[in-house]
């Protein structure tokens, strides 16, 4: 067992929210950041919107976008058939933020970690948290150092503990109340090499789901379905065949994968539901990002949500001083001002989901669009 590690956070997951906020607190406190994985792990290649630009010049980061060595590639909008077989573009050129980007992820958050630590963070990777206590004057963490046979049991006292473990919630899962589900829609992704010039990605509307569509910065582009777990078939992520069958369906799709046909790689499901936590804060904990609640990918405002939650919570750490001088005031206020905050980031999102759902039409007997065009008040149910 390794020496007591003593924080004033800790912040489990090094994701886009941990980072955050370990990036927004570490110049003003003792920080901990924990990752299971040493090194970030490969996603679905992903848009960023163009206000997450805002988050990441207030932190002094933006060179990651624009800088001359830019791994990332510039987006220019979104090409959408939904709600008729007519494409609809939505450019970003009227956006006062500008173009959003298409990520390299994994040196995105490589980056991310990398400033994190260049702050004064304290990174242990790799390291599972794995349960809490809760002590007089904060939380002890015990959490699995290493990987294999030498890993080790590594105990943290900390005043505070923020949830960057994204869906899966690792710490604030462990408390009562079980996560609320609004629907279980998953995505089965792909990539093609890219021989379209268009540096856009695409929304298509399917008779029991929906296509998403981008290029990628190393030359290929992302083909991913979603649809609800119990509608897709489970083995369309290890069928390239029935994947491209489906995707052969949709004229718009046959065009990009006609002649790349043997080139496609099946890359796995992820789970792409919209879902969260009964309450995102508690007298000595908060949940940021996925972890507080997880946006439908439609949105495309996961990333800017992660940053945008990590910010807004590290803004009241830092007015409250309840790091370092932890009260019953500052820690009554912190919570129930963090729980308003994600309140009103949930309802706004319910509501867009409703609406842009509501826009398809063509669809409405099959289950997928049913489901989406009831009443959120009537889908919500616990997970
Ligand atoms: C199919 C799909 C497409 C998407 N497309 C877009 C898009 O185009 N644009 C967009 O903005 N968003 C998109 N998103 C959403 C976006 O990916 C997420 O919102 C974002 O990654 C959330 O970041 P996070 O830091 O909260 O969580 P994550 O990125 O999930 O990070 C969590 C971190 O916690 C670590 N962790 C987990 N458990 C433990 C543990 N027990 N101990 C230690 N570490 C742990 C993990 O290793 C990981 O590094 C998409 C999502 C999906 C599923």
């Amino acid at each position: 067992m390794a020496d007591l590690v003593q924080t004033d956070v800790a912040v489990i997951g090094a994701g886009i929210a941990g980072c955050i906020a370990a990036l927004a607190l570490a110049p003003t406190c003792r920080v901990l950041l924990v990752d299971r994985q040493a090194e970030p792990p490969p996603r679905i290649g992903e848009c960023l919107p163009p206000a997450a630009r805002r988050i990441l010049e207030a932190l002094g980061l933006s060179e990651t976008l624009t800088g001359p060595n830019s791994p990332h590639q510039c987006s220019l909008g979104m090409q959408s058939y939904w709600g008729s077989s007519h494409c609809h573009i939505n450019d970003h050129l009227r956006n006062p933020d500008g173009a959003g980007y298409h990520l390299d992820r994994a040196a995105f958050e490589g980056f991310l970690r990398a400033r994190a630590e260049a702050a004064g963070a304290v990174f242990l990777r790799p390291a599972t948290f794995q349960k809490a206590e809760t002590e007089d004057d904060g939380l002890r963490l015990h959490l699995l150092r290493g990987g294999g046979n030498s890993a080790v049991e590594q105990r943290v006292h900390t005043r505070y503990v923020i949830d960057a473990g994204g869906r899966t919630a690792p710490f604030a899962k462990r408390l009562p109340g079980s996560r609320i589900h609004l629907d279980r829609l998953t995505a089965c992704w792909a990539t093609i090499p890219n021989r379209d010039p268009r540096k856009m990605g695409l929304i298509l509307a399917a008779q029991n789901g929906w296509w998403y569509s981008a290029p990628l910065p190393n030359g290929r582009r992302v083909l991913a379905y979603q649809s609800d777990s119990d509608l897709i078939n489970s083995s369309l992520h290890r069928e390239p065949a029935a994947f491209l069958d489906l995707a052969g369906r949709e004229p718009v799709l046959a065009e990009l994968t006609d002649s790349v046909q043997t080139d496609l790689v099946l890359h796995g499901m992820v789970a792409a539901g919209s879902s969260r936590l009964p309450t995102a804060a508690g007298a000595a904990w908060a949940a940021v990002g996925d972890a507080a609640c997880a946006f439908d990918p439609l949105s495309s405002q996961g990333m800017f949500h992660a940053m945008a939650t990590a910010m807004q919570l590290g803004d009241l750490l830092k007015a409250s001083r309840r790091l370092t001088h932890p009260n019953a005031e500052n820690t009554a206020w912190v919570q129930q001002q963090y729980r308003a905050q994600i309140e009103r980031v949930w309802q706004g999102y319910q509501t867009h989901r409703l609406l842009f759902y509501g826009m398809e039409r063509r669809f409405c007997h099959a289950p997928f669009w049913q489901r989406r065009h009831a009443t959120v008040s009537f889908m919500e149910k616990k997970g």
